[in-house]
């Protein structure tokens, strides 16, 4: 609970992640992290529809996954920005909206635990997230009744976190490699000043693809065409292949997976494992070695590596980084709360708190911003940067450009996003018109880009006798209209929310619902008899016995790895 000194808006920090988040709260001169209902630091990403039509999530719907995969979400975060809509027993929902139904359960969390009422917290997002993914966050964030303070990039908020720690000199690498997403961040410590040098990453790259990539290789050797399995046998395999992926490292282990009523067994130890995943490991280099080419600098030059996101966890991961760097990494904060923590550091930097008051942070625009031109006698339409990736922000920059020809009234702004010499290969932002005046004679204007520290580009173009036309482009979720965003809001509005107080008992009977699909023999049984005993409990109605029972349950099924 808060005490007297807690201000009156908490300082909050939100780590929305791919496959978990968390929410930490600054208290005291520091960041600490708030619990969920559960009493965990880390609410799972996912959502499911129960059966009596409510809404469950974190925990009691990740375990849904398995025993009701129709029913049930994860992993959305990928899709956000794109038109992709997941379908959950009969009912369709946006990537945004499901994040939505996670950060509420967040912001409810904080609340409780608070003792207050919460409006408004700074969230983070990948380094490497393009305008159009944070634009859909922030969107997200409106329909959990959330104002976005600002977005921080992951790696910066993990730096932050880390510079309170360590109140050192020194350049650093990020390397974050999360469920979905993978970043690297080249930052440099001059406290009070921390300054990110370089950003960059892979937006469709993370833990959950090497979880993918063992479910390919075992129906490929057990010769089974992947729609061929049934979707809760086949997210049973999803779910058994995590654990393995968790315990390779304790040596080698064997799958049994019961599909279309067969028993089917799988090993694998760490040799095969590398194997199959070397596709992935080899595109971890390539951003690793353009952060460091952009930031100038050798692996030599580097102080310090820190490992960030779950997914960093795998020794694999860690050997490529040891190889890489000829060093072994630096990790003695926790990969999974460092960016949560680093996020709520954030909140009481821009609310001027006393304690943090000193830190300045420096942060880049990790990708090219630029207009389309004609170039040359060629037909395509060739992108010219204005603001080069890794360009410090706040920034301001300004371009020349030209008329095609004597006769033209009117000139389109169209503006990208992206790495390739072509606007046809980068990502579509935003477009306008401006009308030239008469002149006969081909016009020449400047066009400056002004990109502020949340990211809001501002676009200027100067014409030749001083006329100036100004475009702030639309910070909306391009491709969501007023319609769009109103039956989002309309939809979440209608849905029902499990109650907050009776997550603990519904995750534990999700939880031995999914112990039993996963069990065989004398542990099924017994797995069998908890879930009888636990119902009975529940049915009886008296508090002391369901907390009891509950904590006794949990317990008995960590020590039984289930
Ligand atoms: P994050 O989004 O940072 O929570 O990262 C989640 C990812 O980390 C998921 O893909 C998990 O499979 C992975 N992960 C978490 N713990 C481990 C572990 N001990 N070993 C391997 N992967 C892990």
């Amino acid at each position: 609970m808060q005490d007297a000194s807690t201000p009156r808006t908490p300082l909050l920090g939100i780590d929305l992640g791919t496959t978990n988040s968390l929410i930490a709260v600054w208290q005291d001169g520091r960041a600490q992290l708030i619990p969920n209902a559960l009493g965990e630091w880390l609410t799972p990403s996912a959502v499911s529809i129960d059966e009596d039509g409510s809404i469950l999530i974190g925990q009691a719907a990740r375990s849904r996954l398995t025993t009701h995969p129709e029913r049930s979400a994860a992993a959305f975060k990928r899709f956000m920005g794109s038109e992709k809509r997941l379908e959950l027993a009969g009912q369709t929902f946006s990537p945004e909206e499901l994040s939505a139904l996670v950060l509420g359960a967040l912001k409810q969390d904080a609340e409780a635990w608070l003792g207050c009422s919460v409006s408004e917290a700074v969230i983070s997002v990948p380094a490497y997230f393009s305008d159009e993914q944070r634009k859909r966050t922030c969107f997200a964030a409106e329909l959990a009744g959330l104002k976005v303070q600002r977005l921080i990039n992951e790696p910066t908020a993990a730096a932050m976190a880390y510079g309170l720690h360590e109140q050192k000199f020194e350049r650093t690498l990020i390397f974050d490699l999360g469920g979905g997403t993978f970043d690297v961040t080249v930052l440099e410590y001059a406290l009070p000043l921390i300054e990110v040098h370089a950003s960059t990453g892979d937006n469709y790259l993370g833990g959950e693809d090497f979880t993918h990539a063992l479910v390919q290789a075992c129906l490929k050797d057990l010769q089974l065409a992947t729609d061929s399995v049934e979707p809760q046998a086949l997210a049973s395999l999803y779910d058994g292949l995590e654990q393995i992926k968790r315990k390779l490292n304790e040596g080698p282990q064997q799958l049994q997976w019961r599909c279309a009523g067969e028993m089917r067994e799988w090993s694998l130890d760490e040799g095969r494992a590398q194997k199959i995943w070397e596709p992935l490991l080899a595109r971890l280099r390539a951003p690793v070695e353009q952060a460091l080419r952009d930031a100038r600098l050798n692996p030599r030059d580097l102080d310090s590596l820190v490992l960030v996101g779950g997914a960093t966890r795998m020794p694999v991961v860690q050997q490529m980084v040891a190889t890489l760097f000829g060093r072994l990494p630096y990790r003695h904060l926790d990969p999974d709360t460092i960016v949560a923590l680093g996020a709520a550091s954030q909140a009481a930097c821009r609310a001027r708190d006393q304690a943090i008051e000193e830190l300045i942070l420096t942060d880049v625009c990790p990708y090219t911003l630029g207009i389309a031109a004609v170039r040359g006698e060629s037909r395509r339409q060739a992108f010219v940067p204005i603001i080069e990736r890794n360009t410090v922000i706040p920034t301001s920059r300004v371009e020349r450009f030209h008329s095609t020809h004597p006769e033209q009234k009117t000139v389109r702004i169209e503006v990208y996003q992206g790495e390739r010499p072509w606007v046809s290969d980068n990502i579509f932002i935003d477009a306008f018109d401006i009308e030239l005046p008469q002149a006969d004679r081909i016009q020449s204007m400047d066009v400056r880009f002004s990109y502020d520290i949340n990211g809001l580009l501002e676009v200027d173009v100067a014409l030749e006798g001083g006329e100036r036309h100004s475009h702030v482009i639309d910070r909306s979720p391009a491709g969501l209209d007023d319609a769009a965003r109103a039956a989002s809001h309309g939809r979440l509005a209608a849905l029902k929310i499990h109650p907050r107080d009776a997550l603990p008992n519904r995750a534990l009977l999700a939880r031995l619902e999914r112990a039993w699909m996963q069990s065989l023999g004398e542990q099924r049984d017994q797995v069998g008899q908890w879930l009888e005993a636990f119902t009975a409990v529940l049915g009886n109605q008296h508090a002391q016995d369901i907390n009891s029972t509950r904590q006794r349950l949990n317990t008995a099924l960590d020590e039984q790895g289930l």
